[in-house]
């Protein structure tokens, strides 16, 4: 699938802010797809790691907010154990949802989270389930 950029949305502050929380040099990745190959969640995303990657590079805000990658990543380390650009991907992920979070945006509701579902879920999968999702 290509990656439509558009020259009018490039987020120049965005791709800043990402590089200073992530401290990580996501320019150096030069597209070779081995972190999308190696992903045990691709089944479950909808933008592969190395399309995030690129989107960033291009600074594509509104296409990365569209993305569920970084919420869905589970910081496995896989593709930062392959990277041939040793990029710590799941950093970046987390970057960007920081940038989310800290404009106090949630990712999840907890009150629309069914009591059913609060009853069987691990008491320990919901706190860590809430400090991923929530701000
Ligand atoms: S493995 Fe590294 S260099 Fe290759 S696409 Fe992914 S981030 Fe880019
Ligand atoms: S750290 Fe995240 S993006 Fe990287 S391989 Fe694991 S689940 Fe996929």
């Amino acid at each position: 699938m290509p990656i439509f950029a558009s020259k009018t949305e490039c987020d120049d502050q965005l791709r800043q802010r990402i590089k200073e929380i992530s401290g990580q040099e996501f320019q150096k990745c030069f597209q070779c797809g081995t972190c999308s190959g190696s992903c045990p969640m691709k089944e479950h995303i909808n933008v592969f790691p190395r399309r995030v990657m690129a989107l960033l590079q291009l600074g594509q805000k509104k296409a990365l907010e569209e993305a569920n990658t970084p919420w869905i990543c589970a910081a496995c380390h896989v593709c930062l154990v392959r990277c041939p650009r040793s990029i710590d991907i799941p950093r970046v992920m987390e970057a960007i949802r920081q940038v989310k979070l800290r404009e106090n945006l949630d990712q999840v509701d907890p009150r629309r989270i069914e009591k059913e579902k609060i009853a069987e879920l691990p008491q320990i999968a919901m706190v860590a389930g809430l400090r991923k999702f929530t701000s």
